[in-house]
């Protein structure tokens, strides 16, 4: 049975030899289609695929289509909105994700522009500190608390709201577990935002949660672009001239935003939050794994369409 790698930002070497390395060790074949430029190529290639892993890439309805023996898509990392899963669950199709293997490297990017923030984006100007501040996190998966766990060392205050998961299991960590993302957002100087885009979260971070923000307001966003209203989000940034907006995901509207706030505003130049090497290896093999797992003994534990 084939496993494809499809990637049009290949993996680093050294895990592309580590999935080899599991995949061969399952009996299984690697096949690789990497720097793809059309959807063609990728086309071509999915047609004798058992498997496939992906990073970024699109798995649609016409991608499930072309491949007639595909079993499952693995997207090695943790966000899979790149991946139509109705389509897949149509066409009898397991999808999962890799949760967990790139967590600390978005974690300590999420810090890293928290003090970019405090510091008045390294302007050589006199900034803030951390310790002592109230840190709202919200969704608290595997992400969230990787952030809680570094917030703590910077001294912050920590609370977390996530719609899932049991305050107890927030609580066990010494987070403050609140009600509502109203409060979480009423209560926290910072907020790091860390729900995935869903039907439900998609523009759900608006005017009314960000107004009611206190003095010196930082939003911090790993999560994903379209989780934010973009020009309620303008709207904030007019009427308060204290709120900063950092973000690993370049918004729609990035030039408008650049121009108008730069002192106020920052955006990665492309998604990095899990770009590191531990992250990139640990993602990739997670993959290979689940896949082995998955044909060899049926193990489903990640599905994300179930
Ligand atoms: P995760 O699945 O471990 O955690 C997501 C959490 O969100 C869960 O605890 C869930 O209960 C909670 N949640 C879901 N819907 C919610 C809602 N409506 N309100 C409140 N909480 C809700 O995912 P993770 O690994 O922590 O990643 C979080 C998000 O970060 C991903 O979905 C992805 O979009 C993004 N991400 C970005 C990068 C990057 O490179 N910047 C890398 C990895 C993940």
């Amino acid at each position: 049975m084939k496993v494809l790698v499809a990637t049009e930002k290949p993996f680093a070497a050294v895990a592309v030899n580590g999935i080899r390395e599991a995949v061969e060790k399952g009996g299984l074949e690697l096949a690789l289609l990497e720097k793809y430029t059309e959807k063609a190529q990728l086309l071509d290639a999915v047609k004798d695929a058992d498997a496939i892993i992906i990073r970024s890439d699109k798995v649609d309805a016409e991608v499930l289509d072309a491949a007639k023996q595909l079993k499952i898509v693995v997207r090695a990392g943790a966000g899979y909105d790149n991946v139509d899963l109705e389509a897949a669950t149509a066409h009898n199709v397991c999808v999962m994700n890799t949760p967990g293997q790139n967590s600390n490297a978005v974690a300590e990017l999420a810090l890293g522009l928290m003090v970019y923030g405090a510091r008045n984006l390294y302007n050589g100007t006199s900034g803030t500190e951390l310790k002592g501040k109230k840190l709202g996190i919200h969704a608290y998966g595997n992400v969230g608390r990787n952030v809680a766990r570094i917030a703590k060392g910077f001294g912050m205050e920590i609370y977390a709201y996530d719609a899932f998961c049991p305050s107890e299991v927030i609580e066990a960590d010494g987070v403050k577990p609140v009600a509502s993302a109203e409060e979480l957002y009423k209560t926290c100087q910072y907020i790091s935002l860390h729900i995935p885009a869903t039907k439900e979260t998609k523009n759900s971070i608006g005017h009314a949660l960000l107004s009611s923000m206190p003095k010196g307001a930082v939003l911090i966003n790993t999560a994903r672009k379209e989780v934010i209203n973009e020009p309620e989000l303008v709207k904030v940034l007019e009427e308060r001239p204290d709120f900063k907006y950092l973000t690993d995901i370049m918004p729609g509207n990035h030039a408008e935003l650049a121009e108008k706030f730069a002192a106020r505003y920052f955006s990665t130049p492309k998604k990095m939050g899990a770009q590191t090497a531990e992250a990139n290896i640990n993602a990739g093999i997670a993959a290979a794994n689940q896949i082995v797992d998955f044909l060899k003994n049926g193990n489903r534990k990640f599905q994300v369409n179930k």
